[in-house]
């Protein structure tokens, strides 16, 4: 099968450049994959967030905020296409802070970035306890809670109807996604060859968005990042009434009205289970911020793996030795959906990366070792 295109993994990454592509008459296949890979995309907590992203590259911060932006357009756009809502809503979102040492140490990280940036926008403050309850008149804090830092920019979505909803307007867009596992990329005359086993597929173009798979996949296009699986797990209450009219980091509720509880950062490699520690220690936080939380029953539990770079941030990058080969990696492709359909997605069909996006290329890492 031939395409303009091929993007090799279907998660959010994948489709949302794909699903960009596709909105600009692009002919593409996604090839995502077997039933047991990793899929961060159906494992995530479902944040658009800004608040505190990039304190080690303030570039990341400004991508970020970019994304956040876009949102709402990039939503609306792909309820249009497909009819498909998916529950964004854009209010702020919330640390919480349950001592002075936690307020400080949040308000100078939060402080250091945005002097870093050389700007005091006011996309961001301190706020103090009497202020939360204000926002969330639903909810009786718990007596540890002293203030939170509140991010204008942060909202939250369903990550699940983001995927399916992407997936659908790929399709409806004329796009194809097959479930297949690419295992060799070869040069192919102009083009690539993409060798599944049962199958090849070619294409002018390609873009490895494989998540956690993608490091086997770039070293075959002189594209090799070293990942690092990072296991989360997250809580889900039953279905409360409405009592959480903000997203906070750790503590979301959804449209449906369940409570999400999370998430770990566990270094545990590519071990999926679930545990009864993090379950402990998941829920005592959320309880000393909510105590009322214990009367709710947990309804389920579940562990996902992070797409974790050595630095953390993302990778966009165009091959050298194979031009028109290109990456994509983060590990917030809920947050940077938007940029990944629109910026990404134009970028491909003009054969180059903006400048703006250099600072995100995988040679970064490639800095000699001391002797
Ligand atoms: C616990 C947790 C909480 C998170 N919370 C948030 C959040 O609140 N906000 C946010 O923005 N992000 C969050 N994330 C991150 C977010 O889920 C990911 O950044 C996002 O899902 C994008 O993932 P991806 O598409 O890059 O990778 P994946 O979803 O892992 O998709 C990769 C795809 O590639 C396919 N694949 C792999 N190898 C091959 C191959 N050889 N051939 C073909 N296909 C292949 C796989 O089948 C898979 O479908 C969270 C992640 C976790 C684990």
């Amino acid at each position: 099968m031939n395409a303009d295109v091929i993007i090799v993994g279907g998660g959010i990454t994948g489709s949302s450049i794909a699903y960009g592509l596709a909105q600009r008459n692009q002919r593409v296949i996604v090839l995502d994959g077997e039933d047991h890979d990793y899929r961060a995309s159906r494992a995530n907590f479902g944040l658009v967030w800004v608040q505190g992203k990039g304190a080690n590259m303030p570039d990341y911060q400004l991508w970020s905020r970019r994304s956040s932006q876009r949102w709402s357009d990039f939503a609306r756009e792909l309820f249009d296409v497909t009819g498909q809502d998916l529950h964004f809503e854009q209010r702020g979102g919330l640390v919480f802070c349950l001592n002075d040492e936690e307020l400080e140490a949040r308000r100078t990280s939060l402080q250091k970035l945005h002097q870093k940036l050389g700007d005091d926008s006011a996309d961001w403050e301190m706020i103090e306890r009497s202020d939360v309850e204000t926002l969330m008149p639903g909810v009786k804090l718990g007596s540890e809670v002293c203030g939170a830092s509140l991010g204008h920019r942060d909202g939250h979505a369903n990550p699940l109807r983001l995927l399916s909803a992407l997936q659908a307007g790929i399709q409806k867009l004329g796009g194809t996604i097959l479930s297949t596992r690419v295992q060799t990329i070869q040069r192919d005359g102009g083009g690539f060859s993409l060798e599944t086993g049962r199958e090849r597929y070619s294409a002018q173009r390609i873009v490895i968005a494989a998540g956690i798979g993608s490091q086997a996949l770039g070293e075959q296009v002189g594209l090799g990042v070293p990942l690092r699986p990072q296991r989360g797990q997250i809580l889900v209450t039953e279905r409360l009434i409405p009592i959480l009219p903000l997203p906070a980091s750790g503590l979301r509720q959804t449209r449906e009205g369940s409570v999400m509880i999370g998430a770990t950062h566990e270094d545990v490699g590519f071990d999926v289970s679930t545990t009864g520690l993090a379950a402990a220690k998941l829920s005592a936080r959320a309880l000393r911020v909510i105590p009322a939380l214990a009367d709710a029953k947990l309804v389920r539990q579940w562990a996902g793996l992070r797409v974790i770079t050595p630095d953390g941030c993302p990778v966009y990058a165009q091959s050298k030795c194979h031009p028109g080969a290109f990456i994509a990696l983060c590990h917030s492709g809920v947050t940077l959906a938007a940029v990944h359909a629109e910026i990404i997605a134009q970028a491909i069909v003009d054969g180059e990366l903006p400048s703006s996006l250099k600072v995100f290329n995988q040679r970064r890492f490639n800095v000699p070792q001391a002797a």
